[in-house]
């Protein structure tokens, strides 16, 4: 059986009839460690060990997970990612990052990979998120189809396609900002922890990734909010966490 999801832009790009990941990675033990536990969670592993093979494997294959070192010889790791989301604003992208300065750079920035990681990591911890951003991709694959919109406001969310507008303009969010998105306007009101969000966006549990889940706030709001500065939809709650504007409940057509 051969399924596909459709990305923001409608294409379908997600071939789940072999599940292939992509490791660009130059460090060789790493590169090793990796492929090796990630062959239990998948169908093929392939390594590209530059940034030129990366970029070109990248972006001219459907892969089902890209997982990008930062640093490489040739493109870096987020030259590659932005490459993708031009191209694929769907696929899932795992990012490896040195150092947390760096970490705080990747984050900073408008890449749009859906997680990170920071060398030295686990390969529980690797194999963890794999596995969530796996989850997450067969959640979506059951739902693709369905006929259901939420409107909050002006703003239209179609899970089936995964698009959204606002007053009827079409805005691009990457995979973790349009779930993010999601998440809040199936439950306007309701306050949640930064905690309850990376358990039930990111898919797992973890202490320590809190202000990943601020980036995305931000990254949401300056996409969604007429001033950012000033957020009307997604509220902070200070002490707290977040809640989505309840001024309008979100009517399912
Ligand atoms: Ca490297």
């Amino acid at each position: 059986m051969q399924i596909r999801l459709r990305d923001n832009a409608g294409h379908g790009v997600v071939n789940l009839k072999r599940r292939r990941i992509l490791l660009v990675e130059d460090e060789e033990d790493i590169a090793e460690l990796v492929a090796m536990h990630l062959r239990d969670l998948c169908d093929e592993v392939v390594v590209a060990r530059d940034g030129h093979h990366g970029m070109r494997l990248a972006t001219t294959a459907d892969w089902a997970l890209i997982i990008l070192d930062l640093r490489l010889p040739g493109p870096d790791g987020l030259s590659i990612c932005r490459a993708v989301r031009r191209e694929r604003s769907f696929q899932p992208i795992l990012m490896l990052t040195s150092k947390s300065s760096e970490l705080d750079r990747v984050l900073g920035l408008e890449t749009g990979a859906d997680d990170y990681l920071t060398k030295p990591f686990s390969v529980l911890e690797l194999g963890a998120r794999v596995r969530a951003i796996f989850r997450r991709i067969e959640s979506l694959r059951q739902t693709d189809g369905g006929s259901e919109t939420i409107r909050v406001g002006g703003v239209h969310i179609d899970p089936a396609r995964r698009e959204v507008t606002l007053d009827g303009e079409s805005i691009e969010l990457t995979a973790r900002e349009f779930d993010l998105l999601e998440h809040f306007a199936r439950h306007p009101g309701r306050v949640f922890r930064r905690a309850d969000l990376l358990d039930s966006v990111w898919g797992y549990g973890h202490e320590g990734y809190e202000h990943t889940v601020n980036s995305h706030i931000n990254r949401l709001r300056a996409k969604i909010e007429a001033d950012p500065s000033q957020p009307e939809m997604i509220v902070t709650v200070w002490g707290v966490g977040y809640k989505f504007c309840e001024l309008e409940q979100p009517r399912l057509v």
